[in-house]
Parts: structure tokens; C-alpha cells; sequence
């Protein structure tokens, strides 16, 4: 195993999970959202680009509501989630003023990539935004219109093949997925005794059968849509690094090359 990896990002998507961002009683985990405000912003006063794709807007919406149970009704859920995504973003503006920075919402669909205008706008909105030297974009998707139909599908399925769409667009050096879990492993490490990834090269049976089922309680994913995400990255020969999101400023450590995490890289 190295001890230092070559990390050249200039441009980074950062996503953070749900279950990275809510505590098991439906809160925001403050601790969270503080400190990724701090490294993001960090970041952009050092001159990168940053732009965080961040799930949570159900379960906070399910904290404000004072909801025990995620809703199963899908109408139920885009209502809930309307009212996390308010909360969730004033949160994170919060954060950001504090370190002299404003967050810029951005709740996409998937007409960014099947419909040109769509595509042009949404790329122009990026190219401004990540000029603006005190803006932070904070992505989500649009749950209350997006849909999933015969003929029209508008959802990307979920944040964290959201932020690989995202990544891929902007052509960002690198995708930072916070989760609650430090990397990827043979299997799944909250049931059985299982060994790290350092570096996974390609998305091939052994990881894919790897991910086994579901994740926690709040994530919806769990591996396998890490998994999506990390072969969208492969295929557009980018990088993806995997890591525990508890203690955001970890994604100062991935940048300084540290071998933390697990990178998802065609190289070493
Ligand atoms: P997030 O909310 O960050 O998107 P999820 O809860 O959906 O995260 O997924 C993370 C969870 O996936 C981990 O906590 C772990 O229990 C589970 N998991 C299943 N298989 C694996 C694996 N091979 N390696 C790492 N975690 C795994």
C-alpha cells in the first residue's frame, strides 16, 4: 500500500450522503454541515472550483415534519422533501456566511442531458457560477417534477449517479463521495469480516458482486449505486475517491494525497 497518492484536482464535485448528513433521530448533523461549509469554502478561497451534490433533503424534511417512518408514498415523499431541501439549504447558507461565502442552489433534472437547451443552460449556469469567487453551487434533484415514465425518464435515479452526471459535465478532475463508510470493501463490512479497496481499476463481476444489496436505514444506494457512479467516472477517465464523510476536512487530506479512502481509478 502507498503512502501518498498523486492527487492533481483542481476541479471537484463533492457529493455527501444521507446517511453522512442525518442523525438516526431525523436531524441534521450540524458537526457535518459546518465543517464541509468550512472545507468547501477552503477550497474555493485557494482557487478551486467546488460544487457539492448533497442528498438529505428527505430526512430533514422528516426531522421538520416530525415524521418516525420515510413516507411510501411517492407524492408524500417529493412534499417532504420540499420542505428538507428549504431547511437543508438554509443550513448550508449559514455555514457558508460564516466563512464569507453564499451557497447557489441548483435542483436539476435529467433534460441537462437529453435536451440541448436544457444542456446549455445548465452549463452556462455552471460556467458562471464557478467564476463567482464567494459562490458554492449545492446540487440536488428537482424530486418534486422529476419523473420516470414509458417515453420520459427526468430522474438520474439517485445523488450519487447525479454527481458523476454532474462531474462528467463540468469535466471535474474529481469526485469526492462522502459516506458513512471508509471505502469500499470485498463485502459488506457492517455484517461480515471484510478487507479494504485501496484502488479499484474497473467495475468488473468481483466489485460489482462486492456491493451486495442495500444500504443503511436513511442512504437509499448503498454500494451499488456508488458502484454506477464509479463506472460513469471510469468510462469518462476521471477519478473517484470513496471515504468517510463524519469528519468532512478528510477531503483536505484526499487533496494533500493522502491514502485514505478507496480511489476508483483506470491508474494507480
Ligand atoms: P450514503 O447515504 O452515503 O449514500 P448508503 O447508506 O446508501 O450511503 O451506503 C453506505 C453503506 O453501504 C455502508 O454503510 C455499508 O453498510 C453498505 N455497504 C454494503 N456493501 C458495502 C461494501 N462492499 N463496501 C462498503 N460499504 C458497503
Amino acid at each position: 500500500m502507498q503512502n501518498k497518492r498523486e492527487i492533481h484536482a483542481d476541479r471537484i464535485v463533492i457529493k455527501i450522503g444521507t446517511s453522512t448528513l442525518i442523525h438516526n433521530n431525523s436531524q441534521p448533523n450540524m458537526h457535518v454541515i459546518e465543517r464541509l461549509a468550512y472545507v468547501l469554502s477552503s477550497l474555493k478561497k485557494a482557487g478551486k472550483e467546488v460544487v457539492l451534490v448533497s442528498s438529505g433533503a428527505i430526512g430533514v424534511g422528516m426531522g421538520v415534519l416530525g415524521l418516525k417512518e420515510r413516507p411510501f408514498k411517492i407524492s408524500k415523499q417529493q412534499a417532504v422533501s420540499s420542505v428538507g431541501q428549504t431547511e437543508l439549504i438554509q443550513l448550508y447558507n449559514q455555514a457558508l456566511h460564516k466563512n464569507d461565502m453564499v451557497a447557489a442552489q441548483m435542483l436539476l433534472t435529467r433534460d441537462i442531458t437529453d435536451y440541448p437547451e436544457s444542456h446549455t443552460n445548465v452549463m452556462n449556469t455552471f460556467q458562471e457560477l464557478l467564476e463567482i469567487p464567494n459562490a458554492i453551487p449545492i446540487i440536488n434533484e428537482n424530486d418534486s417534477v422529476t419523473v420516470s415514465e414509458m417515453d420520459h425518464h427526468t430522474k438520474f435515479g439517485d445523488n450519487d449517479q447525479l454527481s458523476a452526471i454532474v462531474a462528467n459535465l463540468i469535466n471535474a478532475d474529481l469526485l469526492i463521495m462522502l459516506s458513512d463508510i471508509d471505502g469500499f470493501y470485498n463485502g459488506n463490512p457492517k455484517k461480515e469480516s471484510t478487507v479494504k479497496y485501496d484502488t479499484v481499476h474497473a467495475i468488473n463481476e468481483e466489485i460489482i458482486g462486492a456491493a451486495g444489496g442495500h444500504g443503511s436505514k436513511y442512504g437509499t444506494g448503498g454500494m451499488t449505486t456508488k458502484l454506477k457512479a464509479a463506472k460513469l467516472i471510469l468510462k469518462h477517465h476521471q477519478q473517484m475517491i470513496l471515504a468517510d464523510g463524519k469528519e468532512p476536512d478528510i477531503v483536505l487530506n484526499i487533496l494533500a494525497g493522502d491514502n485514505v479512502g478507496t480511489l476508483f481509478s483506470e491508474t494507480d
